[in-house]
């Protein structure tokens, strides 16, 4: 997707701080950080989000996961914990429409997911 802000990254025409790559995913630090760590993660294959998703595309969700706690442990937060969001089209407040996971941790969470 030619404006696309994520697909930019994968394809190295914007920057990042990478934390992590393999075949099909690749995570970098959010340029917000609402938290000591927050980490985007995303496929490389443009998604735009949870509606678009088929059963061809779903496993990808499976790498995503396996890349979520390979980060987190390598970022020392496996075991205290850490949330992984999603937000999925306007209500959800999605400003970035290529599909992604938010890595948030190192720090104690409020009790409510809202
Ligand atoms: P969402 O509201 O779920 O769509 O979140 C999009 C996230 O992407 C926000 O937390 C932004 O701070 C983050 N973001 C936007 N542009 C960049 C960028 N160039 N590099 C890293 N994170 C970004
Ligand atoms: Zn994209």
């Amino acid at each position: 997707m030619d404006n696309c802000i994520f697909c930019k990254i994968v394809k190295g025409e914007i920057p990042s701080s990478k934390v992590y790559e393999d075949e099909n995913v690749l995570a970098f630090k959010d340029i917000k950080p609402v938290a000591p760590v927050h980490i985007i993660i995303i496929p490389k294959q443009h998604i735009a989000n949870v509606n678009e998703l088929t059963p061809e595309t779903a496993p990808l969700l499976g790498d995503i996961h396996l890349a979520a706690k390979k980060i987190a442990e390598d970022l020392g937060i496996a075991k205290e914990g850490y949330r992984l969001i999603n937000n999925c089209g306007e209500n959800a407040g999605q400003t970035v429409f290529h599909l992604h996971y938010h890595l948030i941790g190192g720090v104690k969470l409020g009790v409510s997911i809202i």
